[in-house]
C-alpha cells in the first residue's frame, strides 16, 4: 500500500505546480549525490533569438528553410528571423538529434547545425567565418553553421536568456551537498559562459545525447545517485537513465514522459523544495 506520507507529499507538490509520477522517487531524492542540468530550455528560458549572423546573401533564408522541419529551439530562432517559407526547392530533410538538420536545397546537399557538426560534415570553414564564429562564441552565444557541398555559407549567433532563479537554485542544491554539473550539447565557450553566470563549477560541453547518458551511467557505477533536469528531445534517454528525473513543463513530450517530476510552471526553485518534501516523507516512513 502507498504510505499516507507519500499521498500527502504528492498533494503538497501539486499545490506547488509539481506533478509527481512516481512516489518512490521522493525517497530516492534524499540519497542524491549529484544533480545534472541541461542548458538550453532548462537553465535558460528556451526562447532563442538570432543576435547576429555572417555569410553569403540568402544564407539565413536557406538555413530557415531547412530548420522548418526541426523542433529544436535553435531552429525556431532561425525560422523566426529568416524567410524560410519563401525558399523553394527544399527536400529530403532529415533531423540529427543534438546535431542539426540535413537536406537538399535545389538538389545540393546542405547541413545546418552545431558549428562542430557542420565542420565534421563539410570540412573546416574559411578564415573569415572562423573569426566570426570565435567572436560569437566568446560572447557566450550558441554558434550555428550552414554549409553545402560547395562549402560554408554562414554562421549564426543564437542567444537565450538565463532563468533569473538559476543561480539561486544552483546554490541551494550545492548547499545540500549535491555536486552540480552542467551537461550540454552546446560548445565549450557557450557552456562555460552560462556556468560562470550561475555558479556551476563542473561543465561537460559538446555532449551528444548518447554521451550524456554514458556520463550518468559512469557516475552511477561509482556509487553516485544522480538526479537529471532536462527539457529537450535529446534529454529523453538521459532522463530515463537517471535515478531521479525532473522535466520542465514547457519541455517536449519525450522529456516529460521519462520524468519522475514535472515542473509544470518551469520553476527551477521548486527543486530544493521537492528535495525537502522527499526528506519529510522518508522521516515519516522510518
Ligand atoms: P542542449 O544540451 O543545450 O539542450 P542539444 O543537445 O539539444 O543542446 O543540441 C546540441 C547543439 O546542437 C545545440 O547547441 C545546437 O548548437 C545544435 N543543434 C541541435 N539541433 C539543431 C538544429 N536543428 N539546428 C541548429 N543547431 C542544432
Ligand atoms: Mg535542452
Amino acid at each position: 500500500a502507498t504510505p499516507t506520507a507519500v499521498v500527502v507529499a504528492t498533494g503538497e507538490l501539486s499545490k506547488r505546480g509539481v506533478l509527481s509520477a512516481r512516489g518512490e522517487a521522493l525517497e530516492t531524492l534524499s540519497g542524491v549525490t549529484r544533480v545534472v542540468f541541461d542548458k538550453t530550455g532548462t537553465l535558460t528560458r528556451g526562447r532563442l533569438r538570432l543576435r547576429a549572423w555572417s555569410g553569403e546573401s540568402g544564407a539565413l533564408d536557406r538555413a530557415a528553410a531547412l530548420e522548418q522541419a526541426s523542433e529544436h529551439p535553435v531552429a525556431a530562432a532561425l525560422v523566426e528571423a529568416g524567410d524560410g517559407p519563401e525558399v523553394a526547392g527544399v527536400e529530403g530533410i532529415e533531423n540529427f538529434p543534438g546535431r542539426g538538420v540535413h537536406g537538399r536545397v535545389h538538389g545540393c546537399r546542405c547541413w545546418v547545425g552545431s558549428y562542430g557538426w557542420v565542420a565534421e560534415m563539410a570540412g573546416a570553414p574559411p578564415e573569415g567565418l572562423v573569426r566570426s564564429a570565435e567572436e560569437m562564441a566568446t560572447r557566450g552565444d550558441t554558434v550555428v553553421g550552414l554549409a553545402g557541398e560547395a562549402g560554408w555559407e554562414g554562421v549564426f549567433a543564437v542567444t537565450d536568456e538565463v532563468r533569473p532563479v538559476a543561480g539561486e537554485t544552483v546554490r541551494a542544491l550545492a548547499e545540500r551537498g549535491w555536486t552540480v554539473s552542467l551537461v550540454t550539447g552546446d560548445s565549450e565557450a557557450a557552456a562555460q559562459a552560462l556556468a560562470d553566470g550561475v555558479g556551476i563549477e563542473e561543465v561537460y560541453a559538446a555532449q551528444r545525447p548518447e554521451d550524456k547518458l554514458a556520463l550518468v551511467r559512469a557516475w552511477q557505477e561509482q556509487g553516485e545517485v544522480v538526479a537529471v533536469v532536462g527539457d529537450g528531445l535529446n534529454d529523453g534517454p538521459v532522463l530515463a537513465g537517471a535515478d531521479v528525473s525532473l522535466a520542465m513543463g514547457a519541455g517536449v513530450q519525450a522529456a516529460r514522459a521519462s520524468a519522475d517530476f514535472i515542473l509544470l510552471s518551469n520553476r527551477l526553485e521548486r527543486i530544493p523544495e521537492i528535495a525537502d518534501i522527499g526528506e519529510a516523507v522518508l522521516e515519516n516512513i522510518r
